[in-house]
């Protein structure tokens, strides 16, 4: 039975690695299918402390994981599709079809994007239906693309895609941006950005092919409808927990999908640890799943010495 399985390889599942890896845990990651998590969907982390140059997402996340394996954490690409109580700890279930005991275990799931919920969205996505700037900004060169948000993602996106796109429609259902001074001065000052206040993406209209074309907008203020030419819509409204494999484990959850955190890091079940974004629908921030990962560690170790 191994002592510790972190379940994610996004800042908190690494950090954990590294802390139980160096208590000598000898933590067991299964890493899950978006390897390294959200910042490998991003370009430039400029606040990541260390860091005065700013660091590449996916460099960092790279960086992690050597540390981590460098104290001998080792790595299962898996995905875990249930947790169940045994005598003595838990047993995981994965889609590979291979189980896991383990004393302990640490949940650094994180979050996916979220998606408006219209008719045709999934045939759309990678036909022109985004929620990764970074992946697939390069593939519009001179078209004029829009993005769907006003946190501090959509802000992001919407600058660097003006690096290709002729034009980058800024989406958003209220008068006001939710994105951080910096980033809302950003991209009010772009030229290349248009905002389209009080809007609404009604439909996502296509080609015979199945292309996007454009969007139909709704006024959301005297219900008035638009429509824009654009190639590619950048989706960047949030996200929503990796926690629907938890159904049935006694893991508490608030009304969102968000693992409750009881006393640290612990959650309603004793030996389950959370950490990083798939407990925190506030800071949400790599430092903050980082330390929480940290945490979280700390917290195993502290339960396996008293356990035994
Ligand atoms: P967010 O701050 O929750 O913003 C989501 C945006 O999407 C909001 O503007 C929201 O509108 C809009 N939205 C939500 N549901 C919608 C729907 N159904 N239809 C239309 N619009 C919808 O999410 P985020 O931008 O992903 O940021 C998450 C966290 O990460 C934040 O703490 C942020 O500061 C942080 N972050 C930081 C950086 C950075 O520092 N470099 C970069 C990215 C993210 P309303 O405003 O009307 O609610």
């Amino acid at each position: 039975m191994e002592n510790v399985i972190v379940i994610g390889t996004g800042c908190a599942g690494w950090t954990a690695a590294i802390y139980t890896a160096r208590a000598n845990l000898s933590p067991l990651v299964i890493a899950g299918e978006q390897i390294g998590g959200q910042l490998t969907t991003t370009t430039e982390v400029e606040n990541f402390p260390g860091f005065p140059e700013g660091v590449m997402g996916p460099d960092l996340m790279m960086k992690m994981q050597q540390q981590a394996e460098k104290f001998g954490t080792r790595v299962q690409y898996d995905r875990v599709d249930g947790i169940s109580k045994i005598e003595g700890g838990f047993k995981l279930q994965t889609m590979s079809g291979t189980d896991y005991e383990t004393k302990t275990v640490i949940i650094a799931t994180g979050a996916s994007p979220r998606h408006l919920g219209l008719p045709n969205e999934k045939e759309l996505i990678g036909h022109g239906l985004t929620s990764c700037a970074t992946c697939d900004g390069a593939f519009y060169p001179d078209v004029p693309v829009a993005v769907i948000g006003g946190g501090d993602s959509a802000a992001e996106e919407a600058n660097f895609l003006t690096r290709f796109a002729s034009k980058v429609y800024l989406v958003h259902r209220r008068d006001e941006l939710r994105a951080s001074k910096i980033m809302s001065d950003r991209v009010l000052a772009n030229p290349k950005i248009e905002p389209l206040w009080n809007s609404q993406v009604a439909e996502y209209i296509t080609d015979d092919q199945g292309e996007m074309t454009s969007i139909a907008l709704t006024n959301t203020q005297d219900g008035s409808r638009s429509q824009r030419e654009v190639k590619c819509v950048f989706v960047a409204i949030g996200h929503i927990p990796n926690t629907s494999f938890l159904a049935g484990t006694g893991v508490d959850l608030d009304s969102n999908g968000y693992i409750l955190q009881k006393s640290g890091t612990q959650t309603s079940v004793e030996g389950i640890f959370a950490a990083g974004d798939v407990a925190d629908h506030v800071y949400r921030q790599a430092i903050t799943a980082a330390g929480n990962g940290c945490q979280a560690a700390l917290d195993a170790e502290r339960y396996l010495a008293e356990s035994e």
